[in-house]
């Protein structure tokens, strides 16, 4: 070891590294020095022992090390309801099935342990940031904490009253009392989340857009997702709910709009030139039959389009490199060409156009040296990712979750060849099972 060595926390060895910016590129035989949270250096694997000293050196041999997923749409507390009501259209399933569930069940305590279980499902399968919209967003912030994932909360409205909240303005009471809470975690950020066209009024609307941008925060929004939400409009504002956020002066790059699915070729244009982001969601889309958004055309028009699982009640895995591939593969057969989305593209939409999404894009998304140590290392060494001529390939089509062995988020090894740094895969069963004890017999009686 030099005696000018650099002291350092961690040295990551892997075979390859996917820095996503610049983007197309494999690093082979580079190393990464974390310090403190931050990436601190990106450098060939030879110059290791002469520049470092770290406390921990870990070579990864056959795997790749990327930067950590960004789930950029979910609503992580209902993984409790995963399996609940499958097999039915949306607005039948939130009607009939969800919001009643939700009106029986959710409190403080069902969304933290729901959120926990997401979290834990998450870091599994190398989600290292996920954006979420539900309520009780202090508990789902202190789950979050607690499992050690980076989360974005959603200050959530809707029009109508639930367990959390009686009208619009106690929604923004709680959501920004929970802000104020958090504020000095470093692993949480909040959007304003208003739920959707069809949940929120035009003075809402306004009411939010006015506090995100004083508070420069998101807008993270559900948006064109079905048919009837966009024959509902019609008939209620007379007008399309993308064309409604116009008139409201809701298009703006802080614009995150989820689903995006029914959108014709003016409304593409109208959030292209606006700079506004879309979350992709298509397991949701597909099980839901909302249908296919139309995301060759959208990247044609350098809409930045980000990758979201929704929650696990409408997918029903939280599983972002499985959410991905199908991304890939739909993206193709629905633009009827080969060559849209290919797999460096499909990496880049689910790691750094999330971050760009969430506004977080210089601090996560890529490697880069000085961002925060969000990273995933991914084992392409076993039968199923056999031979391996292209790297992001393989990742994209051959990977599953269970080759994710360790995460980083930041610069914290949560996850060390598979298993959680803290003592969670416990608490998570006993409290889970408690909850389909109550809700199983909510069901019978
Ligand atoms: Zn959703």
């Amino acid at each position: 070891m030099a005696n000018n060595a650099v002291e350092v926390d961690t040295l990551i060895e892997p075979s390859w590294v996917i820095p996503i910016n610049p983007s197309n590129k494999v690093l082979t035989n580079f190393s990464i020095a974390i310090k403190d949270s931050k990436i601190v250096s990106i450098h060939p694997s030879c110059d290791n022992s002469t520049r470092f000293n770290a406390l921990d050196q870990i070579k990864l041999d056959d795997h790749v090390l990327m930067p950590g997923f960004v789930n950029t749409h979910t609503h992580a507390a209902m993984t409790l309801l995963r399996g609940y009501a499958d097999d039915l259209p949306l607005m039948r399933w939130l009607s009939d099935h969800i919001w009643p569930a939700e009106s029986e069940f959710v409190s403080a305590k069902f969304v933290h342990d729901g959120t926990l279980l997401a979290c834990a499902e998450m870091l599994r399968g190398g989600t290292t940031c996920f954006n979420d919209m539900y309520f009780f967003p202090l508990h789902a912030g202190q789950a979050a904490i607690k499992a050690g994932i980076r989360a974005v909360l959603g200050i959530t409205v809707i029009e109508f009253p639930n367990n959390y909240a009686a009208d619009p303005q106690d929604y923004l009471r709680k959501g920004l009392e929970a802000r104020d809470l958090l504020n000095s975690e470093p692993l949480i950020n909040f959007t304003m989340s208003p739920h959707s066209p069809y949940t929120v009024s035009d003075k809402t609307f306004e009411q939010i857009s006015v506090l995100a941008n004083q508070l420069h925060l998101p807008i993270h929004v559900h948006i064109h997702e079905t048919k009837t939400e966009i024959e509902d409009s019609l008939k209620q504002y007379g007008k399309r709910p993308i064309a409604r956020f116009d008139t409201l002066g809701l298009l703006s790059p802080s614009l995150v709009g989820v689903h995006a699915v029914h959108i014709d070729d003016v409304e593409i244009s109208l959030m292209a030139n606006q700079g506004s982001s879309v979350v992709h969601c298509p397991s949701s889309n597909l099980k839901l039959a909302s249908g296919f958004s139309p995301i060759g055309k959208l990247l044609r028009k350098n809409i930045n389009v980000a990758i979201g699982t929704d929650g696990a009640a409408s997918n029903n895995r939280l599983d972002m490199l499985a959410e991905t591939r199908l991304a890939a593969l739909m993206a193709k057969a629905v633009d009827g060409l080969a060559e849209t989305l290919p797999a460096h593209q499909a990496l880049h939409m689910a790691t750094l156009a999330g971050a760009r999404a969430l506004g977080l894009d210089d601090q996560i998304g890529s490697i880069e040296k000085g961002k925060l140590a969000d990273l995933i290392a991914i084992d392409l060494s076993q039968i199923e990712t056999q031979p391996n001529f292209d790297v992001a390939s393989q990742i994209i089509y051959a990977a599953g979750r269970e080759n994710v062995t360790n995460v980083w988020v930041n610069g914290e090894r949560v996850l060390k060849n598979k298993f959680f740094k803290n003592a969670i895969s416990d608490t998570i069963s006993q409290k889970t099972s408690f909850w389909t004890t109550q809700i199983l017999n909510k069901r019978t009686n």
